[in-house]
């Protein structure tokens, strides 16, 4: 019997019996381990496949546990091999499944049959899951020399050129690093100057026309000006011919002032200042002149632009 509970009888001395299992003599298996001298455990081992009994002939199918005597009988590189050897529960008879690390399954040794449905993929078509011949089998000796070349090819044509630029470059950069610094620290130094310049010329120009500090003004050279020069010319050149045709329109309606007691006299210069605002008031004129030619009995309505009339209504008026 176990010790299950806690109890320390009085002639229990912990330097003597150290613990309770060997003050009462029993190992902390119990009855599984009555065979350990001989290298035995008993375990609960469940069938993994079905199988025949070899002695009584029955079928003992999947799952079906037993109390096994479990061993080791040897070893796969460092792995173990166990041996369980069940006694059939039909009969007297014994019988032995052994593992077989090598192929990750159960395999029975003796006296029983295994009942033998494994999916087999090489029946189906397809490739051993445990291929044991594998490395019998012998590589294609011109394919594994045509890899070879290929290798060596690569080598001689991509990764050595390549590592031989790398190794002039770096050597390049690195035979006199104090020249080069110099060099480099000099060109920073001339170029910061010209920046510094720059900002002084654009922070002018921008406290003259009080842009924000922020705005970003256009690089300053033969390139910008030219581009300049070309919109000032085309603004300019629209800016004449739109002054032009307001000009004939001005002097085909000339009495339009007069009527409104307009603020400025209509001269072809009065038109550069306000364009929009012109043309406004010339529509309101126009529907002024209208009405008043409607009021007067004429009730033809000039359909389009007619000069002649329209000077006539509005001089009615
Ligand atoms: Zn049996």
């Amino acid at each position: 019997m176990q010790g299950f509970n806690k109890y320390y009888p009085p002639d229990y001395d912990g330097e003597k019996h150290k613990s309770l299992n060997s003050y009462r003599g029993k190992h902390a298996l119990g009855d599984r381990a009555r065979k350990l001298d001989q290298g035995i455990l008993i375990t609960r081992f469940e069938m993994p496949f079905n199988i025949w009994c070899g002695t009584c002939n029955n079928h003992i199918g999947m799952g079906v546990r037993y109390n096994a005597e479990k061993k080791k009988v040897g070893s796969y590189y460092s792995t173990p091999i166990f041996s369980f050897r069940c006694k059939c529960h039909l009969c007297d008879g014994w019988f032995e499944i052994q593992t077989d690390p090598k192929n990750t399954r159960y395999v029975v040794v003796s006296g029983a049959r295994q009942k033998d449905e494994d999916w087999n993929p090489e029946e189906n078509g397809g490739f051993p899951v445990h291929d044991s011949s594998a490395s019998a089998i012998v590589a294609d000796p011109l394919a594994t020399l045509e890899k070879t070349t290929d290798a060596q090819n690569y080598v001689a044509k991509v990764q050595i050129p390549r590592l031989e630029t790398l190794q002039t470059a770096s050597d390049h950069y690195n035979s006199d690093p104090y020249s080069l610094s110099t060099k480099a620290r000099k060109r920073f130094r001339e170029e910061k100057k010209i920046e510094i310049r720059k900002k002084a010329a654009d922070d002018q120009i921008k406290g003259r026309y009080a842009l924000p500090e922020t705005f970003k003004l256009l690089e300053d050279d033969d390139e910008a000006r030219e581009q300049a020069k070309e919109e000032w010319t085309k603004r300019r050149l629209e800016l004449e011919t739109e002054m032009q045709r307001n000009t004939k329109k001005q002097k085909l309606i000339p009495p339009i002032s007069s009527i409104t007691n307009s603020t400025s006299p209509r001269t072809s210069s009065a038109f550069t200042s306000n364009d929009k605002l012109r043309s406004l008031k010339a529509r309101i004129l126009e529907n002024t002149s209208r009405k008043a030619s409607s009021f007067t009995g004429n009730k033809r309505k000039p359909p389009d632009w007619i000069p002649d009339s329209r000077s006539k209504n509005v001089k009615g008026s």
